[in-house]
């Protein structure tokens, strides 16, 4: 293979990986071009002819079991011939993630953790991938001389469109209901906050309008172009834990996985992740939300509401928010989402009541006045005293002439918080009166 045609084939997938691992592209191709002369040469069964595939010179048992290869390695600092067992594969591309798998040992934490390729080359042969010391020098003059960065790209997940089922639509039947908690009405607050959140990462959000037939809410999902799908639910019938069931279509497993982190995080501490059963004739997911929709798609069951011990994580409005806050942010950090920063706007107002006095730790502001974080209450109260020279914040609330003034007086407290969103947009008050 030419080096050309050697990146055509592995140049996608690395990036791929890259997405997952961490590791950068640009060093597992080099790493590949480097142990296998860009494909030319890579171990083949000495006694057998058997072919690998092992595009990285790794050792030891791969998918489809081994090859006996002699090798040159540095001991003491001497180039000597061994013979060794190396990996074998069916495809190349089964050694490339075989290789990220392999790279995934607590060892090569610095390798995975560099923030350049060529800081990851060198921690390559730190942390005893490589006994070779010139390896790292190789795999940057690789990297370098075929440009091997421009594989380095993070996808772009801003462009994301999430679906959100509301299980229960907004006026639908209550589903389950037990002691004072309506599943209905909780879906409702869980799959807002969740969408509300969602946006804040910058991503599309379709909610489920109204009270659809599941049928017509798959089909609105897909009528939309979202690229994920989640049904809220609560559970009953007894249980204790939390339920996360995925639909068939690929990247559904991926999605359950990261909704239940987010259950986790909400507080969940037991959790089962369920593929969808299939239909009356096997053909297709039981579940209508599930066999419809087009994308990978779950339906989450925060917890059994019957349960008095599991229904503990949801049973005030402010948890069933939050529930749909944690959902959102552990699919952040499985598709690589931000939260939006404080705009430029805002930035302006911050350093201009700094400049003027009014406040003295500009940093917090810059850090909380933003979208999806929370400020908190008393600061808040502070910042609008000190600005208008009034002893209450019920009088420089006034002063202010602020829009929505029950809203500050109910969160600009100690012990409140208030949110980040709208802190920006008081700050940017608070400046033009200065
Ligand atoms: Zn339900």
């Amino acid at each position: 293979m030419t080096p050309q045609e050697f990146l055509k084939t592995l140049g996608p997938a690395a990036t791929q990986l890259y997405q997952k691992t961490g590791i950068f592209a640009s060093v597992t191709l080099a790493q590949a071009a480097l142990e296998s002369g860009w494909l030319k040469k890579f171990p083949v069964d000495k006694y057998t002819g058997k072919i690998s595939y092992n595009a990285f010179g790794i050792k030891g048992f791969g998918t489809v079991g081994s090859v006996t290869y002699d090798s040159d390695e540095v001991i003491n600092g001497q180039r000597i011939s061994v013979e060794s067992q190396f990996r074998s594969y069916n495809n190349y591309y089964e050694s490339m993630a075989d290789h990220h798998k392999f790279l995934e040992a607590d060892k090569y934490k610095p390798v995975r953790n560099a923030a350049t390729p060529e800081e990851a080359s060198r921690q390559l042969y730190a942390c005893g991938y490589a006994t070779d010391p010139e390896y790292p020098a190789k795999l940057i003059r690789i990297i370098s001389q075929y440009g091997l960065k421009q594989y380095d790209v993070k996808e772009d997940k801003k462009s994301m469109k999430i679906y959100i089922d509301k299980g229960h639509g907004e006026d639908g039947d209550p589903g389950a209901c037990n002691d004072g908690l309506i599943e209905r009405d909780m879906t409702i607050i869980t799959g807002n906050a969740l969408g509300k959140r969602l946006e804040e990462y910058g991503w599309g959000v379709v909610l489920e309008q109204g009270n659809l037939e599941i049928t017509e809410s798959a089909n609105a999902a897909n009528g939309c172009g979202a690229d994920l799908c989640i049904s809220v639910h609560y559970n009953a019938g007894g249980g204790d834990r939390g339920e996360v069931i995925h639909s068939w279509k690929s990247g559904a497993v991926e999605l359950a996985n990261a909704v239940a982190q987010g259950l986790k995080k909400a507080g969940q501490t037991k959790l089962k992740i369920i593929k969808c059963k299939a239909n009356g004739k096997g053909t297709a997911e039981h579940f209508g939300i599930l066999r419809t929709t087009k994308m990978p798609a779950v339906i989450v069951e925060p917890c059994f509401i019957d349960n008095a011990a599991d229904r503990i994580i949801a049973d005030t409005m402010e948890e069933q928010k939050n529930i749909g806050i944690c959902i959102a942010d552990a699919l952040a950090e499985v598709y690589g989402g931000s939260l939006a920063k404080t705009d430029a706007a805002t930035v302006a107002a911050i350093n201009a009541i700094h400049t003027a006095g009014v406040s003295s730790s500009p940093d917090y502001w810059l850090e909380n006045a933003a979208p999806g974080k929370q400020v908190n209450g008393g600061y808040v109260g502070s910042l609008v005293k000190k600005a208008t020279g009034k002893t209450t914040v019920a009088e420089a609330i006034d002063a202010l002439q602020l829009s929505n003034p029950a809203y500050w007086l109910e969160h600009a407290v100690p012990g409140k918080t208030a949110d980040g969103k709208f802190v920006g947009y008081l700050i940017q008050k608070i400046a033009k009166i200065l």
